[in-house]
């Protein structure tokens, strides 16, 4: 695969015709709604992978009980 991440579909519209734009990589746009974007890759999330997967109930999740 290559490095850059291709966009499948466009963030404003959801179409999927889009092309790669002049500005430079990472700038893309959409030719069905004329939009140019441009993607950016922020860097990964340092407590991202903990939360998902523990699984668990929450101590908050009930409702009402102060009455
Ligand atoms: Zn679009």
């Amino acid at each position: 695969m290559s490095e850059r991440a291709a966009p499948y579909h466009c963030p404003y519209c959801g179409d999927e015709d889009l092309r790669p734009n002049e500005e430079g990589h990472g700038t893309w746009e959409c030719a069905a709604c004329n939009r140019a974007f441009r993607l950016k890759f922020l860097g990964l999330l340092a407590s991202g992978l903990r939360r998902t997967g523990g699984g668990g109930n929450r101590p908050d999740d009930s409702e009402g009980s102060a009455a």
